[in-house]
């Protein structure tokens, strides 16, 4: 009988990335790999993002694997729960239900340099033993509550926008939403037409461009079926996304179009001047993430509504006092605050060779090798990890590389006859060295955003270039970069 505690590969996070793992590895031949989850349900962000309105933000067939089009989507920027749906046909079509524990939290991880395996602990008390360790949690797995004194006294309902509870009634109710990111963005129209009244806490206006959503009816998913049609849909999405990127710099045709739409967009949903004014970005387009959207202005504009831009003094039982002293009485406080990006797997204590925790050699912020090694941690792999996010296409499109890179470790270490391979320091070193120099330069760092920390402003989520450049890097594994043992 094979020991139900020992495996070939653990998987940490049953999300995209960790499915995406888990489907190349059973494709790949290796059979004996296990997904731990700490929430009760399958999808990371999907399942943990149920808020209203709750939907992706790039168009769903560049959404989709490569290797599994969708032929159910109903719409170009697919809800919540149709992503699910998709992760749950994943699971079913390639099998990997029997892998995934749901409901099963790792509190430690450290690497045994007698054996050179890793030995995860859960939360349950269980040891288990890999000699591969996949965290897949991704960015934006850690809620951040807003830093605003009095949060805990708030009497009323306090939800985040990525822990939301279904059954806090809206209807009738006074809610006050706390940013005006992405996650705000989209959900602060269908609150708006549950609520009675809704005060949303602005503190930085943001860049919002019109949502190009269509629904897809029948004939479109007829084609769908097809896959030359698919991958030729997807295909396009990508390259039109990937054009996307020349916005980030100065002087591009791209950035001028982009700028003109936006423009157009609040002129023409906004008409009143001075709500316009409150509602235009301080800060140049592509610095934070860009919101495609196109009921968040006229929901602002409703009369149940209002647009609060005076900062946050404090919260109380009863609500939000704002800096000219008015006090916003609140039934429900709903905090669209986004995420922890820094402590990556700070919930987790990761123990490398002598010693050293995840923690520590983090201390400086986040960094790996391509974003998936980290110097010290041998066969430990990051999917989604530092300097990989991107703020102009799919996340998947650098997903699936790291995951193909992953396994040519993997087949490098078992084919090798080695026991693990961790990256070179000076060669992690000089990575990040160069990613910084490019970083310094560049729109992101004109403003505060979850790519970044404070105080130091040091880009720790974000890649520089265009995606194919990142995905060229990842083709070639150089066994000079690593150490072999
Ligand atoms: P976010 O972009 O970090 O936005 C957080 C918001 O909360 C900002 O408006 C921020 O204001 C505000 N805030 C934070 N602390 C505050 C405080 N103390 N007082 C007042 N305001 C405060 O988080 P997010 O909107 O959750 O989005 C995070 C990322 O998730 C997005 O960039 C995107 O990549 C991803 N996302 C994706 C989708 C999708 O469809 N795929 C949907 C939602 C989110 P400041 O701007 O002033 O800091």
């Amino acid at each position: 009988m094979p020991d139900a505690r020992r495996h070939e590969v653990l998987i940490l996070g049953a999300g995209m990335s960790g499915l995406c793992m888990a489907v190349q590895l059973k494709r790949a031949g290796v059979d004996d790999f296990v997904i731990l989850e700490k929430q009760s349900g399958l999808g990371g962000t999907w399942w943990d993002n149920r808020y209203p309105g709750a939907h992706v933000d790039v168009p769903a067939p560049a959404y989709s694997f490569s290797f599994a089009s969708n032929p159910k989507w109903t719409r170009r920027f697919a809800s919540a729960s149709e992503i699910q749906g998709y992760l749950k046909d994943i699971v079913e079509r390639f099998g990997l239900a029997p892998h995934i524990r749901l409901g099963e939290r790792i509190t430690e991880a450290r690497f045994d340099e007698g054996s050179g395996r890793w030995q995860v602990r859960t939360e349950a008390g269980e040891t288990l033993d890999a000699r591969f360790f996949v965290c897949s949690t991704g960015p934006l797995s850690q809620p951040r509550w807003p830093d605003v004194p009095g949060l805990e006294s708030f009497a009323g309902a306090k939800l985040h926008s990525a822990r939301w509870d279904e059954s806090v009634p809206l209807e009738g109710r006074r809610v006050g939403v706390i940013g005006t990111g992405s996650t705000a963005s989209q959900l602060v129209a269908p609150i708006a037409r549950r609520a009675a009244s809704l005060a949303v806490f602005q503190r930085t206006a943001n860049w919002v461009m019109p949502r190009l959503d269509r629904r897809y009816g029948r004939v479109d998913r007829w084609l769908a079926r097809l896959p030359p049609y698919a991958g030729l849909v997807r295909w396009l999405w990508v390259q039109a996304l990937e054009w996307g990127r020349r916005g980030f710099e100065e002087g591009t045709l791209a950035r001028r179009a982009m700028l003109a739409t936006a423009a157009r967009h609040l002129q023409r949903q906004v008409p009143d001047p001075e709500l316009r004014r409150r509602l235009t970005p301080p800060y140049p387009l592509g610095c934070k993430r860009i919101i495609y959207s196109n009921d968040f202005y006229p929901a602002l504009r409703r009369p149940n509504v209002e647009l609060v831009t005076e900062a946050i003094e404090r919260i109380t039982p009863r609500g939000v006092v704002a800096a000219d002293g008015r006090e916003h009485a609140l039934d429900v406080l709903v905090c669209a605050t986004g995420f922890d990006t820094v402590h990556l797997l700070s919930s987790t204590s990761v123990t490398g060779q002598g010693g050293r925790t995840l923690r520590e050699a983090w201390s400086q912020g986040p960094q790996a090798y391509r974003g998936v090694t980290v110097a010290g941690f041998p066969n430990l792999f990051l999917l989604l990890g530092p300097n990989t996010g991107t703020g102009h296409t799919s996340t998947l499109l650098y997903l699936e590389p790291q995951v193909k890179h992953v396994l040519a470790c993997l087949q490098a270490v078992r084919r090798g006859r080695h026991r693990w391979m961790s990256v070179r320091p000076e060669v992690m070193q000089a990575y990040n060295e160069g990613l910084q120099r490019r970083l310094a330069g560049s729109v992101w760092t004109h403003c505060r955003s979850w790519y970044r920390m404070e105080p130091s402003g040091r880009i720790v989520a974000i890649f520089p270039g265009f995606t194919r450049e990142y995905v060229r890097s990842l083709q070639r594994l150089e066994p000079a970069d690593y150490e072999w043992a």
